[in-house]
């Protein structure tokens, strides 16, 4: 039996793992890859990537440090999870069973997708989910937006401080009416395209146009890239029957990590935690790794498993 399982080998996981294994925990990995979310990379012409803050040589010395320890990790996809008297046990899909005292997932988020044609074609090439991240690399240039959630409409006014111009494109009046919808209204340099539905991305090498509708009114907008911010979707669903979660289903985290069911922790973008960024997943990987540690001290010494100086095992 392990004392941690970390479902999840992005930013999150990633340091997760690496906090546990200075910790002396008997941890185990379990992930689908290395370096999650931070494995995309949105390919622009002409553009200088050193203004984007990706966490890249952190990200990679941790996978780097995984890949040679490879006994705490194992390449699978978790297909359940269940509660036992003593901890957790999760199934994966092609591998045996594996138990732990505590779990921790860190499985992230995805991007909604517009399922158009062209979208899977310029995905990462002029197209992209992170506008808030690439946000600085838009100065005087065209950029389009498309969604209607405050994420979208956060994404908007990000860029309209930077870009020469936004166009945001809101399939229906949405959160329009917020503080942050009004403020995008009075921007200057925000063309706002309510109703209209993305039909086709066009382009070269990188896309260049969108295709939009609104009942017979067909129109091509141009820009320099393109952000579908329609939303994300948590990869909660493994431990949705243990733990809580908010409206849009993410885990609902405290301040330590701790979700709602004894032992089971979460960090990242699967979290009601502020932020989707690298950084922020890194940090709160590192604190739910800590959390875990203090929950596992706290934890009676386990019949029959040698201890040494009063450790859990
Ligand atoms: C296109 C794009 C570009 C971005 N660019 C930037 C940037 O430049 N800078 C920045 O700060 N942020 C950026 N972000 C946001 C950033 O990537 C995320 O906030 C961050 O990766 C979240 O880390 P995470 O560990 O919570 O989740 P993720 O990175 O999403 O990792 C989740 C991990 O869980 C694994 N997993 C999921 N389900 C299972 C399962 N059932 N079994 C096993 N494993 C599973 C996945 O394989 C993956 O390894 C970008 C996001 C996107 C979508």
């Amino acid at each position: 039996m392990y004392d941690l399982i970390i479902i999840g080998g992005g930013p999150a996981g990633l340091t997760a793992t690496i906090y546990a294994l200075r910790k002396r925990l008997n941890v185990l990995l379990i992930t689908k890859d290395l370096g999650g979310k931070t494995n995309y990379r949105l390919q622009l012409p002409d553009i200088e990537h050193h203004l984007v803050i990706n966490g890249e040589e952190v990200v990679n010395n941790f996978v780097n440090e995984i890949e040679y320890l490879d006994f705490a990790r194992v390449m699978d996809k978790v297909e359940t999870v269940e509660r036992t008297h003593d901890g957790y046990r999760v199934h994966t899909r092609s591998g045996p069973d594996y138990a732990a005292r505590a779990l921790l997932l860190t499985t992230g988020a995805l991007g909604q997708q517009l399922n158009v044609p062209g979208e899977k074609e310029y995905m990462m090439r002029g197209l992209c989910y992170s506008a808030v991240s690439y946000a600085p690399l838009f100065i005087e240039r065209a950029v389009t937006v498309i969604g209607d959630s405050l994420l979208a409409l956060r994404a908007a006014l990000e860029l309209a401080h930077i870009a020469r111009e936004v166009t945001l494109v809101a399939p229906t009046h949405g959160e329009l009416d917020s503080p942050l919808g009004k403020r995008l209204i009075a921007a200057s340099n925000v063309t706002l395209m309510e109703g209209y539905h993305v039909e086709k991305v066009l382009g070269d090498e990188f896309a260049r146009t969108l295709v939009v509708k609104k009942g017979a009114d067909m129109r091509a907008i141009q820009s320099d890239a393109f952000f579908v911010e329609l939303g994300l979707v948590p990869n909660s669903k493994l431990v949705s029957h243990l733990v809580d979660c908010d409206s849009q289903g993410r885990i609902k985290i405290d301040s330590r990590n701790c979700t709602t069911a004894p032992g089971l922790f979460a960090a990242g973008d699967v979290t009601d935690a502020f932020g989707e960024q690298v950084l922020i997943a890194i940090g709160e990987g590192a604190k739910a790794a800590l959390a875990a540690y203090e929950y596992l001290l706290g934890q009676p010494v386990p019949e029959g498993e040698p201890s040494r100086a009063g450790e859990w095992r």
